[in-house]
């Protein structure tokens, strides 16, 4: 998918509106945890270095989107731009507007003007003609580096782009990144190629899977979603979720499969307990079957066993979803161990993408992220990608 990069534009005396995730956790005015905010900043300080002016904008939390809320401003965002990164940024005093464009008619090369938050207006997630043509009025130049948003058709991310010329328009580098890591997995991987998935529901998952049948050589299965699964291939699941309703569907996935020609694995045995409950006592079962007073919390031994020997064949590995209830000590095993095992495949040279806001929590709860080849930042919009759904964001930037 070809698309422009920041290197590829002159942006000398230009002003460039730049989106970027700014989305980060406030607590009364102050900012918890500022990683999106740096992520950004080698986008938006090449703009500045290379003689641009930007207009930074961001979307942050949900508010009502019926005007200014105090608890949801960018002003601490604006304050961190100067304090830590020495910035020579300003607060805009509104999303759009008159006053807005004049505030960024008056920036000088190497200045920001931070927009007030986009969702302070319903034109942003309505993706709404107007709100699209008074954020297009305040730049000349748009750079999109906020890959988290690439699956909201939002305007900010979607409907303003086609407003620039089709030369001013370019990914930030945070965006690059994402998509060329998601883009190796997809296109021509290198094979094998094994997609380890778990999670809560198949339901959330049936595009991934689906999207990897023919693709992947081998998809290993885990969590909550493997009962269903199971289920439909007639093992006793005992008392652990299963979505009744989706047992067809998990019939029509497992035929699929073997008519691709991908292995698709599921659980040879589990950790098993009569309650959800960290204390509850934890057995392992004898195969694939759960006894009826019992739930599956985690995939057991034999199953771990089998799944490292597919990863260590793998020459490319995508992970998607926990392999048990992880936040609870006793039921973590499994997922720590493939955790550590993707780890070690890409210290053996493995591309391993790991995707998902719960199984980028293992694999920092297993202090291996430092090993991974590319944690994807965008939870939905990785999920997505990799379901082979087209992203408006990344639609937008094509050339
Ligand atoms: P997802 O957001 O779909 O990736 O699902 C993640 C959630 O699935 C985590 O909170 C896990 O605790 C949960 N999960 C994984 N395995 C199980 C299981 N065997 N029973 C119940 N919940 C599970």
């Amino acid at each position: 998918m070809p698309f422009r990069n920041v290197n590829d534009l002159n942006v000398k005396g230009h002003r460039v509106l730049l989106r970027a995730d700014l989305n980060v956790p406030i607590k009364e005015g102050v900012i918890k945890d500022a990683t999106r905010i740096r992520a950004t900043m080698a986008t938006l300080k090449h703009l500045l270095d290379n003689g641009a002016s930007v207009v930074l904008c961001s979307h942050m939390g949900r508010p009502e989107g019926a005007g200014f809320e105090p608890a949801y401003s960018m002003a601490p965002i604006a304050a961190w731009l100067e304090d830590k990164e020495g910035l020579d940024c300003r607060l805009a005093s509104a999303v759009t507007g008159e006053e807005v464009e004049r505030e960024a008619a008056a920036l000088e090369p190497g200045q920001v003007l931070l927009l007030e938050n986009l969702r302070f207006d319903k034109g942003e997630t309505k993706n709404k003609p107007e709100f699209c043509a008074a954020l297009s009025r305040l730049a000349d130049t748009y750079v999109n580096d906020a890959f988290g948003s690439a699956h909201r058709a939002h305007a900010s991310v979607a409907g303003v782009v086609p407003s620039f010329q089709k030369d001013r328009i370019a990914a930030g580098f945070l965006m690059e990144k994402e998509l060329k890591a998601l883009g190796k997995v997809t296109h021509n991987p290198e094979k094998p190629l094994v997609a380890v998935m778990g999670g809560a529901k198949v339901s959330d998952k049936i595009d991934l899977i689906r999207n990897f049948l023919g693709k992947a050589d081998v998809i290993l299965i885990g969590g909550a979603m493997s009962y269903t699964l199971l289920k439909a291939q007639g093992a006793s699941i005992g008392k652990s979720l299963c979505e009744e309703d989706k047992l067809e569907l998990a019939k029509e996935i497992l035929a699929e499969a073997k008519k691709k020609g991908t292995k698709l694995l599921l659980p040879l045995d589990h950790i098993v307990a009569p309650e959800f409950k960290d204390s509850a006592p934890a057995t392992i079962t004898d195969g694939q079957d759960i006894p009826d007073d019992q739930m599956g919390m985690d995939i057991g031994p034999e199953t771990v066993a089998a799944y490292l020997v597919e990863i260590r064949n793998a020459k490319t590995l995508i992970w998607n979803g926990p392999m048990g209830v992880f936040e609870m000590e006793a039921f973590a095993v499994g997922t720590l161990t493939i955790a550590e095992e993707m780890a070690k495949a890409a210290d053996a040279g493995a591309f391993v993408l790991v995707g998902g806001g719960d199984s980028v929590a293992a694999v920092n709860k297993a202090k291996v992220a430092d090993r991974i080849t590319h944690i994807s930042t965008g939870g939905g919009a990785s999920l997505e990608f990799l379901s082979g759904i087209e992203l408006p964001g990344v639609k937008a930037l094509e050339l």
